[in-house]
């Protein structure tokens, strides 16, 4: 196993294999591969520094153990240096099955690496009033460079992370998606501020209604509009519990209208429409754990026959020996084969990554779909070949324009996409006795591609 990189003010005596540094700036001159981390008692106090040092560094996802309990999520937790030791082999044998270009990952597939990595690991949303959403992940600003964190929900909608349980629900400002909110009661008739709750008083005699004050004289409760003497509550008035009276419009109602004022936009919103957001606590899913171990070249592949609506090969057969025995009765029934060759895709995908790697080839499938028609078939075999019969096509037409679709997916400053582009034509090619699909198939795969 490679060496445990320990930061510690003195020299610590082990039988395990490391390497001791004082500071951040001493490990990253030194040039050694290392298995994790672990940050001695005596260094405890640069251990926050340190953290986010390595967190902002191309060691991001290794595991950091303290030798005292420290309050701070980015690191893993306190252990000695025989267990941490334990836990760098296990995580050491995690990543020796990936097949990942680490240095390729795109945020979404570095978290489901970070959480890969930490058996178990849950990352729970943290508490800090001062954000905007009120809450954060830990890592993720790491990970992705940004304090939005709702990307991570991509993931859970594709079932790569779970939801273990439930923290907190947050009311956020429509306008800017600020949980910085204040609620305030206004006057529901003139939208004014200057509204006190009272006792109200409603003369049974004339209907008015007004604060208790107004109605008291020296010869008791008197309705200062109709004059009448209110002696028996019930019979002559009627006092509820409380209501209010807007001082600037004279409204009186029971319930005031509330508004959710933004601290940071100072938008109004109502209260019942303002955005929700659910904060969970989160862990990596079978799925998300198979999304790294498969040979994401097979995912890469499986996916874009899936957009192509493509048939199994060996119903492709059928219908290429149909077509061969159909024109071989009638030679005025031409098609074509068309036969698409991906080189370097492994390699592709360990220079752009998955989500790039995915996003050019769902381009290239929406193009071939665009050109091709109903009648044409789309198939691919075991060795992510793409076949394509076309039926009564003239040749000229969509092999330049497959061509040119080749040629647009290009890429400025970086390996391309190597894809031969080959084709059997019956005006060009003609059948003989013999023909058949698994003939012509052969011979494609023999040819010349087209330049
Ligand atoms: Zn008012
Ligand atoms: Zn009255
Ligand atoms: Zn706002």
């Amino acid at each position: 196993m490679k060496q445990i990189a320990v930061f510690s003010d003195s020299s610590i005596d082990t039988e395990y294999d490391i390497v001791t540094f004082k500071s951040w700036e001493e490990f990253s001159n030194n040039k050694t591969t290392i298995a994790g981390f672990y940050i001695s008692a005596s260094c405890s106090d640069i251990a926050d520094e340190l953290i986010k040092e390595i967190r902002s560094s191309e060691f991001w996802y290794y595991l950091v153990y303290t030798e005292d309990l420290i309050q701070n999520r980015l690191f893993d937790g306190e252990k000695s240096l025989k267990d941490a030791f334990k836990s760098f082999k296990f995580s050491q044998e995690l990543l020796s099955k990936l097949k990942l270009n680490i240095k390729a990952l795109k945020r979404e597939e570095k978290l489901l690496l970070y959480l890969y990595l930490r058996e178990d690991y849950e990352l729970i949303p943290e508490f800090h009033p001062k954000t905007k959403k009120l809450y954060k992940y830990p890592i993720l600003e790491f990970i992705s460079q940004t304090s939005n964190d709702s990307w991570v929900y991509e993931l859970t909608a594709k079932s790569l992370l779970t939801f273990s349980k439930i923290v907190d629900r947050v009311r956020l400002c429509n306008q800017c998606q600020s949980a910085h909110l204040y609620f305030i009661d206004l006057c529901p008739q003139c939208k004014s501020i200057n509204i006190k709750e009272s006792k109200i008083l409603h003369c049974f005699s004339c209907g008015y209604v007004d604060e208790e004050k107004q109605f008291q004289k020296d010869a008791g409760l008197v309705c200062p509009k109709c004059l009448t003497q209110l002696k028996l509550i019930g019979v002559d008035y009627d006092l509820p519990a409380s209501e209010y009276k807007c001082y600037d419009c004279s409204y009186i109602f029971k319930e005031p209208y509330v508004v959710a004022r933004c601290m940071d936009c100072s938008a109004e919103n109502e209260p019942d429409k303002l955005n929700i957001e659910e904060f969970h606590k989160l862990k990596l899913s079978l799925q998300g754990q198979e999304y790294l171990l498969l040979d994401q070249k097979n995912v890469i592949f499986s996916m874009f026959a899936e957009s192509l609506k493509h048939i199994k090969i060996d119903e492709f057969k059928l219908f290429l020996n149909w077509m061969t025995s159909v024109f071989k009765r009638d030679s005025t029934f031409h098609f074509l084969v068309v036969l698409l060759e991906f080189d370097n895709m492994h390699k592709f995908i360990n220079y752009y990554g998955f989500t790039k790697t995915n996003e050019i080839m769902e381009e290239l499938s929406r193009r071939i779909l665009e050109l091709l028609r109903e009648t044409d078939m789309l198939s691919m075999d075991d060795e992510h070949r793409l076949w394509i019969l076309l039926p009564t096509t003239s040749k000229k037409g969509i092999e330049e324009r497959l061509l040119n679709i080749l040629h647009e997916l290009k890429i400025e400053n970086g390996p391309q996409l190597s894809v031969k582009l080959k084709t059997f034509y019956t005006i060009k090619n003609p059948l003989k006795e013999k023909s058949n699909a698994k003939t012509i198939m052969n011979d494609l795969l023999q040819s010349e591609e087209n330049k």
